[in-house]
């Protein structure tokens, strides 16, 4: 019978030292012991990924899309290369590909490329001969000939869609992630002390609490688990204390509860102050902003008067000078009276299966925010989700609130009956 096949994930913050590589290597080769076969996908050290990206804005503010790409993907590079080493030292053999290198394809959006294929001869020849695969997260190739090979990067937090991908591409037995907290809470533990942590969680709400801000997971990660049927495990790579199943959640009708709060203060609220009220307008709005590349999420337009209406959207912080670049000429030729931006906004959001199938929630999160003092600036909301945009600096006061609101420290009934009295975030190691 061939060995089971295993991919684990390491992110940054577990591989931040030289102790700590060592310490991952220890877990490799205690999984290696126990008979698996290995694939490793690792995250750039520590902050490795945001001090190369301060370089380039040390050089420029607006450094070319390619040459971030090219740069950002030796973040991976190094650790890769390390957590080998730090094998070799325990006797095991093992080698570190880069992303292109194991057989990773993308389309040509750099910063934010998408997975298109992976060859996985190289990994398969390299798990044959014996070796564990140290894989760099976050990184592809895109392009059809050696002529037109370029390196890309998959998006903050893109090691997660590495480690899924290849485990679906290899059929892998098992995809774990591990990183700085025991699994999926029902908050971030960092913000929420009562946070829970759940046993379980469906790919539906995940992906909606990932795609919320919630940074554990990237959210195409979910995507790709969903879509492939991958069983993904969030874990502790700190402590050995029992992680959080990502899959297909068989509860999910039983139960009418909110799952998990997300939020997310990477986001700007961009206003156009009388607008023309007449048809084309916010089509003359959005499909340069779209051709841009830029994920527009809440939209609220006012009720017109006199002929004209005011229209607020939410964009990726990072994508707002951009954006107000794009819109510029528009606000000039279709005669706006003015663009205002503000990024010092947060977007906060309740995700539950539950929320489908019940009235109500949507007033109890008002009514959670207005007695904490909050004032909600926008709504949206889709089949599982409600979602406020508020103050930035009101974030804490807000997810505390509504943790409370929908009793989310307390067990769920169905699904964590064995879990009573189990982890806490106050457990979670650093
Ligand atoms: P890694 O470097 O391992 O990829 P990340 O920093 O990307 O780790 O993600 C882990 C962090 O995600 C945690 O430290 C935690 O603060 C944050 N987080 C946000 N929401 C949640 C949640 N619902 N459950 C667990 N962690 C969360
Ligand atoms: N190093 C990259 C980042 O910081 C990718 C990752 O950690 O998953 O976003
Ligand atoms: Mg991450």
């Amino acid at each position: 019978m061939p060995a089971p096949l295993v991919v684990q994930k390491f992110g940054g913050s577990s591989l931040a030292d030289a102790d700590r590589i060592r310490r991952v290597a220890r877990r490799i080769a205690r999984e290696r012991a126990a008979g698996s076969d290995l694939v490793v996908v690792v995250s750039a050290m520590g902050d490795a990924t945001d001090e190369l990206l301060a370089l380039a804005h040390g050089i420029t503010d607006d450094p070319d899309s390619r040459e971030l790409d090219m740069l950002l993907a030796t973040g991976e590079h190094q650790s890769a290369t390390l957590v080998s080493m730090a094998l070799h030292a325990l006797g095991l053999p093992a080698i570190s590909l880069t992303g292109p290198q194991a057989g990773i394809t993308t389309d040509g959006r750099y910063g934010k490329a998408r997975i298109a294929n992976i060859e996985p001869r190289r990994v398969q020849a390299e798990i044959e001969k014996g070796k564990v695969v140290i894989v760099a997260g976050f990184q592809g190739l895109s392009g059809d000939t050696a002529a037109d090979a370029e390196i890309t990067t998959l998006g903050r937090g893109g090691s997660d869609t590495t480690a899924v991908a290849l485990a679906a591409r290899l059929g892998a037995d098992r995809c774990q992630i591990f990183t700085d907290v025991r699994g999926i809470y029902t908050a971030d533990p960092r913000h929420v002390p009562d946070a829970r942590q759940l046993p379980v969680i469906g790919y539906e709400e995940m992906l909606d609490l990932a795609g919320q801000g919630a940074q554990v997971m990237q959210a195409r990660a979910v995507e790709l688990g969903w879509v492939n049927g991958v069983v993904i495990e969030v874990l502790s790579s700190f402590e050995d204390a029992p992680g959080t199943l990502i899959k297909e959640d068989p509860f999910v009708e039983q139960r009418n509860k909110v799952r998990g709060l997300a939020h997310d203060r990477n986001v700007a609220k961009v206003t156009l102050v009388e607008v023309p009220d007449r048809p084309g307008v916010a089509h003359a709005v959005f499909a340069p902003l779209a051709d841009g590349g830029i994920n527009v999420d809440m939209i609220v337009q006012n009720v017109g008067h006199h002929g004209a209406t005011d229209l607020s959207f939410t964009v990726p912080e990072v994508d707002l000078a951009r954006a107000k670049r794009i819109l510029e000429p528009v606000v000039r030729d279709l005669g706006f009276r003015e663009m205002t931006t503000d990024s010092a906004v947060a977007k906060v959001s309740i995700v539950g299966a539950g929320i489908q199938n019940a009235p109500g929630y949507a007033a109890r999160m008002f009514g959670a925010l207005a007695t904490a003092g909050v004032n909600i600036e926008m709504i949206t909301t889709s089949e599982i989700r409600i979602t406020c945009m508020i103050a930035e600096d009101e974030v804490e006061t807000a997810v505390q609130a509504l943790h409370a609101a929908f009793e989310l420290a307390r067990p769920d009934d169905v699904t964590d009956a064995a879990d009573a009295g189990g982890p806490t975030a106050s457990a979670v190691a650093s």
